[in-house]
């Protein structure tokens, strides 16, 4: 297909009053999104990792058009051209709907309780006006047993609270898979599942998403799980993005602090990948109103006079196809 990324993100930013009420306009805000600029190419999968809070979800839920922006855009490509999601006219809806869908953490919250998994399973399809009856009935049954539910119609006219929390979350897979959208946001689809059955809803994603050629933008605070499931990784500091670059590269050889001691943190059992120990101190856990200042100064273990004085630095390629925004990472090549 084309070079052109699928999604492009431009100056997206999303602010939460705080102090404001009915009748006060808030003059706080939380910082949760706070000028993100990047794009995902057609087949890749990103993943977007932090610790929680840092702005995760609220991202993803402005890529799928559940939140609007306070700043900034997102662009969808459909055929030749680009859509904004924030300004679809009526005609554009239905294909931006066509090509998004979105995976939450907690499919049970996802699903209404009162219908059955045909009816969750199918309705992309109805609302899309795609096939007869029968014949949406003969593609649910078909995307249950991609998705390991078999045989199809001992589930089709089950209820989501007959399933355990992993066949609930394979119901939702196929659901948003079933229109074979371009582009699928994941929010920690794993994380609410037994230890023992991630892997394999992991590797069914992984598959099915190669297999009908979907691009993710794959949102977990578990850098194992990254590792696995994407291509390039974005590293999410308090609505910033800190480091963004190739998987492998991006674990093996970190270069922003907050990235580093993220690794530190957690063990990833790869004899290549040799790691130091990082002390971060605590920080805040909300950029509220923050100060023109690098968003990671309180907690640095690099900082200096100039990292406080200064505006929070941009993202800068330094080298090995990594983007990094911190002042005291210096270019490389
Ligand atoms: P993550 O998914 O990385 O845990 P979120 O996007 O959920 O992060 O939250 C980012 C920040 O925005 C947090 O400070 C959170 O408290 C705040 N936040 C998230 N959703 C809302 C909301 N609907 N209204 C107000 N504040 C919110
Ligand atoms: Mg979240």
């Amino acid at each position: 297909m084309s070079n052109q990324p699928l999604i492009k993100v431009e100056g997206l930013r999303k602010l939460y009053p705080i102090d404001g009420g009915v009748f006060r306009k808030a003059s706080t805000f939380n910082h949760a999104v706070d000028g993100l600029n990047f794009e995902i190419g057609h087949g890749e999968s990103l993943g977007l990792v932090g610790e929680s809070g840092c702005g995760k979800s609220t991202t993803g839920k402005m890529l799928v058009k559940l939140f609007e922006p306070s700043e900034g855009s997102v662009k969808l490509q459909v055929g030749d051209s680009y859509i904004n999601v924030s300004n679809i006219d009526r005609n554009s809806r239905k294909d931006f709907r066509r090509n998004v869908q979105m995976i939450f953490q907690d499919p049970y919250e996802s699903m209404n309780p009162r219908m059955t998994i045909f009816d969750i399973v199918g309705e992309p399809l109805a609302v899309q006006g795609i096939g007869t009856i029968n014949e949406r009935e003969e593609r649910v049954a078909e995307f249950l047993e991609m998705v390991g539910l078999t045989p199809a119609s001992s589930f089709m006219f089950r209820y989501p609270h007959e399933l355990s929390g992993g066949q609930r979350q394979r119901v939702a897979i196929a659901r948003a898979l079933v229109i074979e959208p371009a582009f699928v946001v994941a929010d920690e689809p794993t994380s609410m599942l037994d230890v023992s059955i991630r892997t394999g809803v992991m590797k069914l994603m992984q598959d099915l998403g190669q297999r009908l050629n979907v691009t993710y933008l794959y949102i977990t605070h578990d850098l194992a799980v990254a590792r696995y499931m994407c291509d390039r990784i974005a590293v999410m500091y308090l609505g910033k993005i800190v480091e963004i670059g190739p998987t492998e590269e991006l674990l093996s050889n970190p270069r922003h602090p907050y990235t580093k001691a993220l690794l530190s943190a957690v063990p990833i059992p790869d004899p290549r990948i040799k790691r130091d120990p990082v002390m971060i101190e605590g920080g805040i856990s909300k950029a509220i109103d923050p100060k023109p200042q690098c968003r990671f100064y309180a907690r640095c273990p690099i900082r200096d006079d100039h990292c406080k004085t200064n505006p929070h630095p941009t993202l800068e390629m330094k080298g090995s196809g990594m983007q990094v925004a911190c002042y005291k990472v210096p270019a490389e090549g």
